[in-house]
């Protein structure tokens, strides 16, 4: 296995060069081959004397995945599911509108919370994605498309502050010395995991926090989120105030609308009265169901919620669901492919 070298500093790769026998000035050339024209490999770097690329090749790499599969919805989202190092498969999602080239990233292979409706969660945590195995997957983006996306939403599988590579791999997004991409223009999507909304706050950068709430009590919540990993409501509210404090960036509850379960009239009045104590956005998913079943609201549940919620007070958007076509719901192609290629390894087995 080679190490890839994102996030590497300069100073970082001078040192590597220099055990190389290699004068400094390629490690500006590697930066500038990877941070402002995302070359993803070595041998795309055109001015690297062969030789070297080929002694960089034998330890490192930049991007640290290889394309395993990719299906395009007709609105243009393209969901790609990437293979790591070590086999392990994600998904990295691309929705592009109008105005915004926005990445849907990974942090965890799986996920340890395993709410209710979440494909990614089913089988438990795997393992956590690297520091470069985050930005990488907006390196794979930009070489594929030819420029950085314009935002980032960290919403893909995996719970983004129980990994302790999160916050590393966001600052190779936006820090000046890497891609120095706008922290405004990066969200990152909690389950509600109170320590790690106060560590990423202690970091003061301005990235958007987006928690998901999903009910407005406890009781509630308990049947979306298990309990091993659910905070309490009112330490959740009280870490947003503090990421508030030190941020000033306003904060947004996803609230994942599941018919018969978190729709109810109270629950609106509720959701709203919560949202107020932080001036908090709402932003609604309509379930998008991982198994048959009846749970998805109807368009008519989806508007008596939006319009109770807004009566009382509430600023609400409705996730519209991009790609439902291709698995959109985080973990689901992921899985599809998965099982795929279970099932071909257990015929071509059959058949020997
Ligand atoms: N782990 C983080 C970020 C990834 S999930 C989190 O939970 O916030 C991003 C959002 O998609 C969450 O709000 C999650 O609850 C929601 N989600 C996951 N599976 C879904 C599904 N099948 N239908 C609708 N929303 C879903
Ligand atoms: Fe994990 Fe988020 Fe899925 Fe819950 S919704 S299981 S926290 S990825």
């Amino acid at each position: 296995m080679t190490k890839s070298i994102l996030g590497y500093s300069k100073k970082a790769l001078e040192e590597i060069l220099s055990s190389l026998n290699q004068p400094k000035f390629r490690a500006k050339q590697i930066h500038q081959w990877i941070y402002s024209k995302f070359s993803a490999d070595f041998s795309a770097m055109k001015n690297i004397p062969k030789k070297l690329i080929e002694s960089l090749e034998e330890n490192y790499s930049v991007n640290p995945f290889s394309l395993e599969h990719c299906l395009k919805a007709s609105d243009g989202t393209e969901k790609f599911v990437l293979r790591c190092q070590d086999g392990k498969l994600i998904e990295t999602v691309y929705i592009p509108s109008e105005k915004r080239r926005t990445v849907c990233i990974s942090t965890q292979v799986g996920c340890p919370v395993n709410c209710v409706f979440c494909a990614s969660g089913k089988a438990g945590l795997i393992r956590n994605l690297s520091a470069a195995e985050i930005a990488g997957q907006i390196l794979f983006i930009a070489n594929r498309y030819g420029k950085m996306p314009t935002n980032i939403v960290v919403m893909g599988m995996g719970e983004p502050l129980l990994n302790p590579h999160t916050i590393e791999g966001l600052k190779i997004v936006t820090s000046e010395e890497f891609f120095n991409l706008g922290a405004r223009h990066v969200t990152v999507s909690t389950s509600g995991i109170v320590p790690g909304i106060k560590k990423l706050a202690d970091e003061q950068i301005q990235w958007n926090l987006a928690v998901s709430i999903h009910a407005p009590s406890d009781e509630l919540r308990r049947n979306i989120i298990p309990d091993k990993c659910r905070y309490p409501l009112t330490e959740i509210i009280d870490a947003c105030k503090y990421y508030l404090q030190k941020t000033g960036r306003k904060i947004t509850f996803e609230y994942t609308l599941v018919k018969g379960e978190n729709d109810s009239y109270d629950n609106a009045v509720n959701l709203a009265k919560l949202a107020k104590t932080i001036n908090a956005k709402i932003n609604l998913i309509p379930l998008n169901s991982i198994e048959e079943n009846s749970s998805t609201p109807t368009k008519s549940d989806l508007n008596k919620f939006v319009s109770t919620l807004q009566k009382n007070g509430a600023l609400v958007t409705i996730r519209n669901s991009r790609g439902d076509e291709i698995a959109a719901a985080c973990g689901q192609l992921k899985n599809q492919i998965e099982n795929q290629q279970k099932s071909s390894v257990e015929t071509a087995q059959k058949e020997n």
